[in-house]
């Protein structure tokens, strides 16, 4: 499963046309930070599921 401070790619852009993001919270629910505009959200951890495509190395 996801780790603190992991980068994930995920399939729809955010508004700033990043789709990284990285993991800086886990828990019930999920904080994923945008990695160009800084932008913080936070998810179910179904919505995360359904919205990363991959998992950077
Ligand atoms: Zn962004």
């Amino acid at each position: 499963m996801y780790e603190l401070n992991q980068t994930i790619i995920t399939k729809k852009a955010h508004a700033c046309g990043c789709n990284e993001w990285t993991i800086i919270r886990i828990g019930a629910d999920y904080k994923i930070k945008c990695n160009q505009c800084g932008r913080i959200i936070l998810l179910e951890s179904e919505k995360l599921n359904k919205m990363v495509k991959k998992i950077k190395e």
